[in-house]
């Protein structure tokens, strides 16, 4: 019909509704006639000249009034029909909003007091609430008001060989049933029972019934307490039987639906610890476990093995880590113990604590079949709402300073440059002590038995006390005692004399191949005999002599030498005295790409899989324990069956390694220091390995709820055959890689009073190519604090006439390091007074990095920062005319070198401590304070302050910064809000990082002040010091998933380029603030299209990962603060 002609006909409905609503109000409808003569007009209206949307939308509109005479007993067959119009979705939703399930349901208790009930009636009534029911968000509530619950039981019971009648009122049924409070009810009334009445064994007849009856069951066996009932009356085996039975006979897969329904009430009576129990002693493990193998082959079953994964993980036992404690194996007495800090607390914590089992049933409602993850975003979206800070008090500049301005003079020790002798102090480096320790080179532990114990190192190797190393002495002249280590099929260290480069070479003194027969020349040997007689051996072919590259060429900042005295003066606190080997050869970026890995489906299921087969068959398994800090001297088993580990080394941290298949192994990290948790962080050495086979690691004892390596994340992998081949690189490798919750977990009383937690397995599986190789395995491009110390050497070599550059000594911290402060600018060009002038009037940019140890992206983009700074490009130049740097490069240079994820010595995150830190327990963050506070005592507080940090769940590089109005918009604290001013200078900054650093991305920047966030060093920077541009940097571990890095891992190159980019905006940024231009960047400041773009990026979060987690066990709490980004 014509377009004109529906309205005619809605038009003429809608008058007649009118007339009917105006029946209705005025309570006329004693009159049934005329309401149904105008319903029968209405009916006419619609069947002969209707569009049939119009129609439907109209129908179920009407069944109101049509029903409304039927109610009160006049009911005719033909309006009953009417409202039986097929329907769903917005007519539904009409007929509800109208009220329309009020009146089904006391049709429902009227027609249930005839007696006997009309057949007919109840079948239709209940048909429609069957459609209705899942439409209306009370229906639940609705129907137990109405009393309706009891009809439908009893109809039920009265009619359970009446297919006809049974098919609806169990539909309805599973509506009621979703209410917990109904659920509780119905079982109480014995429908529990009804439900395993009609369900069954294997049958072809009545699926449809058995369907509806097994949601039905499922649904209420969400109730905790009909789930007690359910194992009390011994129904789990029932279920597993019946389970069994249509496994075995619906080998066409026609029923899939109702196997899932069958597990469905297994996943949820399993919620509840007994029911657990029940399914363990029905032998359920081994039954899901067979039957899942059995559909693996079938890709349509997967949701049938998905959920038994589930629910064999639920019921998989739970245990404690296999440590004797999970407090860490190491100890550092602080000067004092604060009552009722952490280290009180952990210390204090009752004997046997770490025995106790965490039991609670944390797993209740995971719905983890897919989606998960967006789950989890949604949530975590849900708590940073919660976390916005409200109280504008706080959220305004803190006028006064706590600290005297007497107090803080000694600071001005550390500014020079703003003083008359600004020169004083720019050449000399300060000391540090040395170590008393014999440095270990390399440290590979062991040699594979048939080789003989060979080399002695070279003599940087055992420095006895006091001895100094010669650095132009030949290395090569070996020592007089064979050290006590041994090495990795002897690897020697050499230098060449002439001076002019200083490369090293790494040869094996005894390749492989003459290892059986050639006993290797030990003392005495000349230079030039031992190079011939390698030159000989390079003809042998493989194993010959290798050389490593003149990485002098290719890492200017790097020298093996250098490092190892530079560890000399780092102290940890387990003493190490070896060094990794990627640290001492260095790191050179690969060339090629290294894309995000593509996640093979299923992985995660499998991985589970092989978990759950242990429980099954226990005698496969080795439980062999190949490396255990606990015990002291740690054991070195090394009979040729098992992979050799070690972490004795700076950064390193694995704590305990488990064989437990022949080529898989169980990792445990060690907490950090005087703490019982916050591990994350890996760094590990592996050796003795066979070429080829298939190893799979698990680190089972992570915190995090989710990881990038769900999403394309890889490890990294240093190879040393592959370094001293001339490639001395991390590469990210690693294959099958996944994150899971696993069946470890540690008490509440363990975790501080929050509820026990669960860990998670990291798994990965690689195959190694070289044969007596040695491989260090990382979480991320390892950084050490000795690193750091060489590159400050190097970088004060690069110092021109033209560089300012100053090293200071901030503070020593609680290990006894010291906390570099490095002040970068240029050399004032003369010394006229003017010159002068601008030297001092330099506004100040301040940088700091590494709060967190096991962020060492956050020292590759300082080192990049630091690097572009000390260059000779005139950009440099330029930069260093227009600022003075303060760096901190280093925050917490302990928690670095011990290997700790998270916190410093005192067991504390320091980026927590900025409010008001300790001199004692958080020195390096007092003092960095302090400066600060100097800094705006003098009126000089900096134009910039940036904390460069990475993170673990995010992509791209962004910056968090603060900005009152933002607070204050995401929160709709209305009134004042639109009365606040404020200069939005603080988005310059990141704006133009988004259009010059291609990892950078302004859609992931936020500027809003979180409540749990007040006491870091960007808010506190922004309040107290009053700096405007205060920021956290922040740059993923993971990847990009936009920009020209897209859909690739990130690397040192990438994170060095991001900090010589940050370099190079701020020269821009000095441009676009100079009073002389500042109004030619309103562009930058499109405030109103960023937020746009943030918005649709919140919105949009769900895309952000890909759905590839099948099976990923959401982990329901949001527990760990430490989970949040900085
Ligand atoms: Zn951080």
């Amino acid at each position: 019909p014509a377009p004109d002609l529906i309205f005619q006909c809605n038009s003429r409905v809608l008058m007649l509704l009118g007339q009917l609503e105006r029946l209705n109000r005025e309570a006329m409808l004693a009159d049934a006639e005329i309401g149904r003569q105008i319903t029968a007009k209405i009916l006419h209206l619609i069947q002969t000249q209707g569009e049939k949307s119009t129609k439907h939308i109209l129908g179920y509109t009407m069944t109101i009034y049509l029903l409304e005479p039927f109610w009160k007993g006049q009911w005719e067959n033909n309006s009953l029909q009417c409202v039986c119009v097929p329907g769903g979705g917005r007519r539904v939703g009409v007929f509800v909003s109208k009220g329309g399930t009020g009146i089904l349901l006391q049709l429902v208790l009227s027609g249930s007091k005839e007696s006997p009930p009309s057949e007919e009636l109840m079948l239709q009534l209940h048909s429609l609430l069957a459609k209705v029911g899942p439409k209306d968000r009370k229906f639940g509530v609705k129907a137990r008001l109405n009393g309706a619950l009891n009809v439908t039981v009893n109809l039920l019971k009265q009619n359970l060989q009446n297919h006809k009648l049974l098919l609806p009122c169990l539909q309805v049924l599973r509506v009621y049933s979703s209410n917990s409070v109904n659920a509780v009810s119905l079982g109480k009334n014995g429908v529990l029972e009804l439900m395993f009445k009609i369900i069954g064994p294997y049958s072809k007849k009545n699926t449809s019934l058995l369907k509806v009856s097994l949601d039905t069951l499922g649904a209420l066996l969400k109730s905790k307490t009909n789930a007690r009932r359910a194992v009390d009356r011994a129904h789990v085996p029932v279920l597993l039987y019946i389970y069994q039975d249509w496994h075995r006979n619906d080998t066409r897969h026609r029923h899939m639906l109702i196997r899932k329904g069958v597990l469905g009430c297994l996943k949820n009576i399993t919620n509840i610890k007994l029911g657990r129990k029940a399914f363990i002693d029905a032998d359920g493990m081994r039954i899901l476990y067979n039957t899942s193998t059995e559909c693996l082959p079938v890709r349509t079953l997967d949701p049938l093995i998905n959920t038994s994964s589930l629910i064999m993980r639920k019921c998989f036992p739970k245990n404690r880590l296999p440590l004797p404690t999970i407090k860490s194996v190491f100890h550092h007495q602080l000067p004092h113990v604060p009552a009722g800090g952490p280290v009180a607390q952990l210390y204090n914590q009752p004997l046997g604590v770490d025995d106790v089992v965490d039991e609670s049933d944390d797993n209740d409602d995971v719905e983890t079949e897919n989606d998960t993850e967006n789950e989890e975003e949604d949530k975590d979206h849900h708590a940073r709402n919660d976390d916005i800070e409200t109280d504008i008090n706080k959220l305004r500049p803190k006028e006064t300073h706590s600290r005297p301005f007497e107090e803080l003079k000694i600071y001005e020790r550390f500014f020079l440059e703003l003083s008359e002798d600004f020169q004083s102090g720019v050449t000399a480096t300060p000391a540090a002590p040395k170590s008393q320790r014999p440095i270990i080179v390399p440290t590979a532990q062991a040699l594979p038995p048939k080789y003989p114990t060979a080399a002695p190192l070279q003599e940087e190797c055992h420095l006895a006390k006091g001895e100094q190393p010669h650095p132009e002495a030949s290395p090569l002249a070996p020592a007089p005692t064979p050290a006590p280590v041994h090495t990795l099929d002897t690897i020697n260290i050499t230098k060449d004399h002439d001076g002019c480069c200083d490369h090293s070479q790494v040869r094996p003194q005894q390749p492989p191949l003459l290892a059986g027969g050639v006993a290797a020349q030990q003392g005495g040997g000349a230079e030039e005999t031992l190079a011939e007689e390698w030159a000989e051996e390079e003809e042998g072919g493989e194993g010959a002599v290798l050389e490593v590259p003149d990485t002098a060429l290719l890492l200017p900042l790097h020298d093996p030498d250098l490092y190892v005295e530079m560890v000399k003066s780092t102290r940890s606190v387990p003493q190490y005295s070896e060094v990794a080997y990627p640290d001492y050869f260095g790191h050179v970026a690969p060339t090629f790409r290294e894309h995000i890995l593509e996640r093979v489906y299923g992985v995660q299921r499998t991985k589970i899989f092989q978990d759950i087969e242990r429980l099954i068959h226990p005698n496969d398994i080795l439980d062999k324990v190949v490396y255990d800090l606990d015990i002291q001297s740690c054991p070195v088993i090394d009979d040729g069956e098992s992979l050799k580990f070690n972490s004795q080394f700076e950064s390193g941290n694995l704590r305990k390694a488990i064989q437990a298949r022949k080529f898989e192994y169980d990792l445990v990290l060690n907490s950090d220091i005087n703490s019982n948790h916050y591990h994350q962080w890996f760094y590990f050495e592996v050796s003795g390995m066979r070429v080829g086979a298939p190893y799979r690691f698990n680190i089972i004892n992570c915190e995090k709820s989710n990881s990038q390596f769900n999403y394309g994340m890889q490890v990294l992998m240093y190879s040393v055959q592959e370094a001293i081949s001339g490639r001395p690189r991390w590469v990210r490798t690693g294959t099958d890689i996944c994150y899971y919750k696993n069946h470890f977990s540690r008490s509440s009383i363990a975790a501080g009073g929050q509820k026990g937690k669960s860990y998670y397995t990291m798994t990965f599986s690689m195959t190694f190519n070289h044969k007596d190789d040695v491989c260090y395995f990382a979480y991320h491009y390892p950084y050490t604090y000795s690193t750091l110390k060489m590159h400050l050497q190097k970088l004060e070599a690069l110092r021109t006439p033209q560089i300012y550059m100053r090293q200071d000594i901030l503070c020593e911290t609680l290990g006894g390091n010291s906390c570099p402060l490095l002040t970068i600018t240029a050399m004032p060009e003369s010394t006229s007074n003017d010159q002068i002038c601008q030297f001092r009037n330099r506004p100040l940019v301040f940088l700091s990095s590494r709060v967190h140890p096991g962020e060492t992206n956050a020292s590759w983009v300082m080192k990049g920062t630091l690097e572009f700074l000390m260059g000779s490009s005139p950009l440099a130049h330029s930069l260093r005319e227009a600022y003075i740097f303060k760096i901190v490069p280093m925050l917490n240079p302990d928690g670095v070198v011990n290997g700790n994820h998270r916190c410093s010595l005192s067991g504390e995150d320091l980026n927590r401590q900025w409010q008001s830190p300790s001199p004692e327990l958080h020195p390096t963050i007092y003092h960095t304070k302090s400066l600060l506070q100097y800094l705006a005592a003098i009126q000089r507080a900096p134009l910039v302050f940036c904390d460069y940090h990475g993170h673990s769940r995010k992509k791209n590089v962004f910056m968090y910064g603060c900005s009152l109005k933002e607070t204050v918009w995401q929160t709709n604290i209305s009134a004042t809000s639109c009365e606040l001013h404020e200069d939005l200078g603080y988005r310059t900054l990141p704006k133009i990082l988004s259009q010059m650093a291609p990892a950078f991305s302004m859609a992931s920047c936020s500027f809003v002040v979180e409540r749990s966030k007040e006491a870091t060093a960007r808010v506190v920077v922004w309040r107290e010091i009053g700096v405007q541009r205060s920021y956290t940097m922040e740059s993923t571990l993971c990847g990009c998933d936009q920009g020209k890095y897209k859909g690739l891992q990130i690397g040192t190159r990438e994170l060095e380029e991001m900090g010589a980019q940050f370099c190079v905006a701020l020269l821009r940024l000095k441009r676009l603030t100079s009073p002389l231009e500042l109004r030619n960047h309103a562009h930058l400041l499109d405030v109103e299209s960023d937020l746009i773009e943030t918005r649709c990026k919140v919105s949009s979060l769900l895309e952000d990962e890909p759905q590839m987690i099948d099976l990923l066990n959401r982990n329901t709490h949001t527990h760990t603060h430490w989970l949040a980004v900085n």
